[in-house]
Parts: C-alpha cells; sequence; structure tokens
C-alpha cells in the first residue's frame, strides 16, 4: 500500500497535469485530509481523483472538479464567500485554508450535523447553517464570491442579487445529467457570464432549483 504523502503526491501531479496550475489550490488539496470527509469503508479511495458517496445519497465531489472551482474563484485570503451544498464539508475546507471566510449553506438535517462537528475538529472555522441555499444568506450579504456546488436548472436570483459589485458567481447549469460550469461577474450596470467546461452534480433542489 502506499504511504498517504505518496498517495497525496500522486492526486496533486495528476491535477497538474489535468491543469491545475495555482499552487495554492494544490497545497491546500495536499495538506486537507480527504478521508476524513468519507467513510471508514471508502478511505483506501480518499486520493483518488473520483467523486464518492457520502451519507443521504449525495457525494463528496471530485478532486478535480474542487481543484477547478476554486481556480476558477481566484480566492484571495479575507474573501467572504458563500457556498451552497455544504455536503461532506470538503469544498469548505478547501476555502478555508486559502484564507477565506467561507459561510456554507446545506439543505439535508445530516450532512449540516456532521459537517459542524468534524470541520471545528479539523480545526476549520466555517459558518454553517440548514436551509434552502439557493436564497443564499441574506445576513451575511454581500458576498465577493459565491460557489454552488451542486447542478441548477438556472441561475438563482437571489445568489446574484447577494454578490458585491465585481464579484463572482461560479454554478454548474445544465439538466440533471451534465452541467456546464458558468462564471457570472457582477458589473456597475449588470453582469459578465463566462462559461467553463462541462460537469456533473447532484442536483440543486429548492425554490430556485430543482423541485423535490
Ligand atoms: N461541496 C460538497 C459537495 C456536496 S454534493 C463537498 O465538498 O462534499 C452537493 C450538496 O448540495 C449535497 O450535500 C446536497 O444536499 C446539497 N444541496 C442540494 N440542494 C441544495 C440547496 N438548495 N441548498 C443547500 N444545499 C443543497
Amino acid at each position: 500500500m502506499l504511504l498517504l504523502e505518496e498517495e497525496k503526491r500522486k492526486l496533486v501531479e495528476g491535477l497538474w497535469s489535468k491543469g491545475i496550475k495555482d499552487e495554492n489550490v494544490l497545497k491546500a488539496i495536499y495538506d486537507i485530509p480527504r478521508e476524513k470527509f468519507i467513510s471508514d469503508a471508502l478511505r483506501k479511495f480518499a486520493y483518488d481523483d473520483n467523486a464518492l458517496p457520502i451519507e443521504c445519497a449525495q457525494t463528496i465531489s471530485q478532486p478535480f472538479t474542487v481543484a477547478y472551482m476554486t481556480q476558477v474563484l481566484d480566492i484571495k485570503p479575507g474573501d467572504k464567500i458563500l457556498e451552497i451544498g455544504t455536503g461532506s464539508g470538503y469544498q469548505a475546507a478547501v476555502l478555508c485554508k486559502l484564507g477565506a471566510e467561507v459561510y456554507s449553506v446545506e439543505r439535508i438535517e445530516k450532512l449540516f450535523e456532521n459537517a459542524s462537528i468534524l470541520l471545528p475538529e479539523l480545526g476549520f472555522k466555517v459558518h454553517i447553517k440548514l436551509d434552502d441555499g439557493t436564497l443564499g444568506w441574506e445576513e451575511n450579504a454581500p458576498y465577493d464570491k459565491i460557489i454552488v456546488t451542486a447542478g441548477a436548472p438556472d441561475i438563482p436570483h437571489h445568489l446574484v442579487e447577494q454578490l458585491i459589485i465585481g464579484g463572482k458567481l461560479v454554478i454548474p447549469v445544465g439538466d440533471q445529467q451534465t452541467q456546464k460550469l458558468f462564471e457570472l461577474t457582477r458589473t456597475e450596470t449588470g453582469f459578465e457570464k463566462k462559461f467553463y467546461d462541462y460537469f456533473k452534480f447532484v442536483p440543486l433542489i429548492g425554490a430556485e432549483g430543482w423541485k423535490a
């Protein structure tokens, strides 16, 4: 069996060769113990570049997807970030490691509870709320950046309204099979849109998402 450091190194080298060149993102992925975010039975797969099942029929995203979205977000220390879809808490941990102030919303109570225990246990200070994240988290708005880690049928307008001018929203939009990654930047007069690759996420369910 490979040593943990060896597995982590292989994962990070693989991400680099797939186009993740941001050293800080690669370092965060190397440093965060992904095995702690999944069940014991799956630990041997922790550093494979694959999504893995977590409780409640949800998934921890593929490391490449986490790294890609984080690279697009271009995190600066002190950025105030809203994440929709806490899930295992792994993506929130990566953002936190990069020095962001992270607010994360999860709609499934069990996952919210697990992440509320795990993240502080691992030393990550993340603000987590149990709610429908398609409505954002109004009290702490505006955010420098917003990341949605579930696939949306459309761009939720509440999220757009909670961005600062110059802030950006990164969100996968499409049908329930595949989604295109959108980056939307709020400008003085409106918005600018950019598109990236296709990904496959679990559905974003809520008032401005898919219906449960
Ligand atoms: N960022 C997570 C990925 C989890 S998968 C990680 O790193 O592990 C996506 C998550 O989005 C699931 O936990 C799902 O329950 C959650 N989700 C789906 N719709 C949501 C909504 N409207 N509000 C908040 N969370 C939502």
